[in-house]
């Protein structure tokens, strides 16, 4: 597990990364901690300078004439102003170094920020104040100072602890996987770490406890819990034979497991890699934040100013209005917005990894939340793709068992799930399939092979209408128009025989269409079946509209065409004919064991082979799109009173605002963000 260790979300830290600079990096370099390490590293950081710093304050508040007064002592000793310099001057320098570190890395990076804004309203307090214990007329600022940097640094230390408790949720996914095993050797059974395991090994897995690895059952039954990792919510029974993910629960039986995958090839590891990626992708509402952080930060400088020049106007003196400014620096800091959709983005993808929704790409989860249409792909999306032959017919001198003899034989060079229906009932019938030299997968027609020196296909209707080869048929109209899927076996440019498969309706499918109607979302379906088989899915299922008989390249260009039409579509698939359209689609989704290139080509995938999980995708989308408006719409908004505030308006009521309680609230705002984030929820 060592290797995963950092995983958690760099993007999470993002807005800490632009505020404290370079200083983790250069860290994480020379120390080679992890990131999750760093992270409390620096919050340790924080926790002793702040300690440090308070007690340093206690004098510096005991020496400051100001509170001398409010409290009625008087405290004087020759040269306690410079016993007073020198407290702040400890606190300014030891507390305020994050800070001063920070600005000079914004300063490098160009751009200006939270760090900037308070490394200069801390600078200008200490110098001015300095200034005034050496000779300057004026009052000092040392206590304000002091209690600034004492608020800033707790104030850090409280939000670096809020993030961590947001940004945990994927290292939740990777807690769930158990650290040892029980591997099964000549001498016995020996407990040893996970990490060790090697592809091949063979461990026995007790009820109760965590499957270690991916892996195939060797012996015995039993249930699995798979909820953590796939969202499925009932126990998924399995036997020998069956495959078993590893961190999912074993309920009810002993079994000993073959490990097929270890490490970073597990599953498990596999989704925790594609969240990080989906959380370091940008997404436009982050740019977003961004540029407004950035803007944030010249507007509070320019407010600072002002603040300044006003008060000094209206006769206050500087002291009284450089606080005033300072406060409004302070309170300026964009700190919530840098965190505002980061914390949600970190959020929402784990969440949605636990329910079986993967993200891929973040900018097109974000366009998911506007779908309006949503295109289907038929076989193994809205069916289950599990084709069992029902029919063989011989339209030429090849007898049943010998047109299976060469389907089989070029099926098994394929994954598609008539292929697996074929060779399936040739393995039934105990055929021996012949030899294939020279295979060839024709997407969304069939396939392609050698067999005994003569040219052999098994394709669809189209192909041979499009070769000249197809012949009306009583039998094949027959099975036809009982929506079946029928296939054709060609040798050497002869049509040879058909092969009548039927596929079941998912009966998920149904209240997936239903549920997109209620949302106001059409939905559509596209298959390279033929047009009867569609009519009859379509008509089941009350689709809106379907395209038959369609080609690879075609699909795309029908999910093309809807998007012309001002649609925004999300396309889902699973096969490598829908690769085109799910990278046409503003939205691409592939479904459930889908193959490579679908899975390859797709924004998001849907573990589980349940369409209704597009809807729980596109309601994930449009809440964490609520969430990421509600944390920016908070950290933007804020200002609009807080500056005024901090700027001294309501001086007149008697209300005006320390540095500090600037601070104070500032941290404040932060924390609310990240406590809105961590409550999202579909
Ligand atoms: P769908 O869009 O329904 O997923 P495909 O585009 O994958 O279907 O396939 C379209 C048609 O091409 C199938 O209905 C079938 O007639 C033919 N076809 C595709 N692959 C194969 C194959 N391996 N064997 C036989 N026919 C195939
Ligand atoms: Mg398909």
């Amino acid at each position: 597990m060592k290797e995963n260790d950092g995983v958690h979300g760099e993007h999470v830290h993002e807005g800490e990364h632009e505020e404290h600079g370079g200083m983790e990096h250069e860290k994480h370099e020379h120390e080679g901690h992890s990131h999750a390490k760093h992270h409390e590293m620096m919050m340790e950081d924080f926790k002793k300078r702040f300690i440090v710093s308070a007690i340093l304050t206690v004098p510096i508040l005991i020496l400051s004439p100001l509170i001398q007064n409010f409290f009625g002592f008087e405290l004087t000793f020759p040269g306690d102003r410079y016993v007073l310099f020198g407290l702040s001057a400890a606190v300014y320098f030891y507390g305020g170094w994050p800070f001063l570190k920070g600005m000079r890395d914004e300063l490098k990076k160009k751009l200006p920020g939270m760090m900037t804004l308070i490394a200069l309203a801390i600078t200008v307090a200490f110098f001015y104040s300095a200034a005034v214990t050496f000779g300057l007329p004026g009052k000092t600022f040392y206590w304000e100072l002091a209690t600034l940097i004492d608020i800033m640094l707790i104030g850090h230390y409280i939000e670096m602890r809020s993030v961590l408790g947001a940004s945990r949720a994927l290292e939740e996914l990777i807690k769930l996987m158990p650290t040892e095993a029980h591997l099964v050797t000549p001498e016995g059974v020996k407990d040893v770490p996970v990490s060790e395991l090697k592809k091949g090994d063979v461990v026995l897995v007790k009820p109760g406890e965590k499957i270690p690895s991916d892996g195939l059952i060797l012996e015995g039954e039993t249930s699995v819990n798979e909820a953590m990792l796939t969202g499925e919510s009932k126990p998924v029974y399995k036997k020998p034979g069956d495959t078993v993910i590893g961190g999912s629960i074993n309920l009810e039986g002993a079994i000993k497991v073959r490990i097929e995958k270890t490490g970073k090839d597990t599953y498990l590891m596999q989704v925790v890699e594609l969240v990080r990626q989906a959380q370091e992708t940008r997404s436009r509402t982050q740019d977003l934040a961004n540029r407004a952080a950035f803007y944030l930060t010249l507007i509070a400088i320019t407010a600072g100013a002002v603040t300044l020049g006003a008060w000094l106007y209206l006769g206050k003196p500087f002291v009284f209005a450089l606080e005033r400014m300072v406060t409004v620096m302070v309170i300026t800091c964009p700190h919530a917005l840098g965190l505002a959709v980061p914390l949600v983005v970190s959020v929402s993808t784990s969440l949605s990894a636990k329910k079986g929704i993967l993200i891929r790409n973040r900018e097109a989860f974000e366009r998911a939340k506007d779908v309006q249409v949503v295109v289907f792909d038929k076989t193994g999306t809205l069916t289950e793709g599990k084709f069992e032959v029902t029919e063989v017919i011989p339209l030429d001198e090849l007898d049943e068992n010998e047109i299976l003899r060469y389907a089989g034989a070029l099926e098994a060079h394929s994954s598609h799930p008539i292929a697996q229906g074929i060779v399936e009932k040739a393995e039934e019938l105990n055929l021996d399939v012949y030899e294939v030299k020279e295979s060839k997968v024709l997407p969304g027609k069939g396939v392609q092979g050698v067999i005994n020196g003569r040219e052999v296909f098994v394709v669809s209707p189209g192909f041979l209408k499009e070769n000249e080869l197809w012949r009306e048929d009583e039998r094949v109209k027959e099975v036809l128009e009982q929506g079946k899927t029928v296939v054709f076996l060609v040798i050497d440019g002869r049509l040879v025989g058909a092969l009548a498969l039927a596929d079941k309706i998912r009966p998920e499918s149904r209240e997936a269409v239903e549920k997109l109607h209620e949302m106001g979302i059409k939905a559509y379906m596209l298959t390279g079946d033929n047009a009867k088989v569609a009519k009859w899915v379509a008509e089941e299922l009350g689709l809106d509209g379907f395209f038959a008989e369609v080609l690879p390249h075609q699909k795309s260009e029908r999910v093309k065409e809807l998007q012309e039409q001002g649609y925004t579509v999300a396309m889902v698939g699973d096969g490598i004919n829908d690769a085109p359209a799910l990278i046409q689609a503003d939205v691409g989704i592939a479904i459930g064991a889908g193959t490579d290139v679908a899975i390859e080509s797709a924004d998001i995938i849907l573990v589980k082979n349940d369409p209704r999980d597009v809807i729980t995708g596109i309601h994930l989308a449009k809440a964490t799109y609520r969430k990421m408006v509600q944390n920016l719409a908070w950290a933007t908004g804020y200002n609009a009173f807080a500056i005024p505030l901090a700027a001294g308006v309501l001086y007149g009521y008697g209300i005006l605002l320390s540095p500090a309680l600037g601070a104070l609230l500032m941290s404040l705002s932060t924390v609310i963000v990240a406590i809105n984030a961590r409550f999202l929820k579909v």
